[in-house]
């Protein structure tokens, strides 16, 4: 697969068990459906680890306007939407494979955007809802009536998979 901004290959890396693809060329990072799926059985870290490596790659003035094609279908454009109620991220999701793509700096301010594990919690279940009403792939499985497929299970799992660990770490003292 190659960076839909670059053109560059993607690298595959592996984070605590799960594989994602990241641009060397630019820091975005591509999520497809199966790698976020497990992320359940994934270390906690995870999304603290990834932030940091993609840093490393971080390029600045990409052109998130521009229209960019799904690295994995290749012929389907992303459709950018905001990720969170606040509004403050936007992301990149392939209508047909539901595979999300983050430019440089978007996972940092995922990460940033929810301050505690109470507004995670509501934050996350609205943002779910509201980009899943909106979504291409909610008119397609509507059309389908395929209702037995869950609903947005990719960006709740990205949501999980990107939280920050301090948060996590509130929710542990908290169930103590
Ligand atoms: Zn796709």
């Amino acid at each position: 697969m190659k960076c839909p901004r670059t053109g560059i290959p993607l690298t595959e890396i592996n984070i605590q068990g799960i594989q994602v693809d990241i641009s060397k060329a630019c820091g975005g990072v591509w999520f497809d459906n199966f790698e976020l799926n497990q992320f359940d059985e994934a270390h906690e870290d995870a999304g603290e680890e990834l932030s940091k490596l993609l840093n490393k790659y971080c390029k600045d003035g990409i052109d998130v306007d521009k229209k960019i094609l799904c690295p994995c279908c290749e012929t389907v454009t992303l459709q950018r939407h905001y990720f969170s109620i606040k509004k403050t991220v936007e992301i990149d999701e392939c209508p047909k494979c539901g595979g999300v793509w983050l430019d440089p700096g978007e996972l940092e301010k995922i990460r940033n955007e929810y301050a505690t594990e109470k507004e995670r919690k509501e934050k996350g279940i609205q943002f779910v809802d509201e980009i899943y009403e909106n979504s291409e792939l909610k008119r397609k499985l509507d059309r389908r009536k395929s209702a037995n497929i869950p609903k947005s299970s990719l960006l709740e799992s990205i949501f999980k998979f990107l939280r920050p660990k301090a948060l996590r770490e509130d929710k542990d003292e908290f169930d103590l």
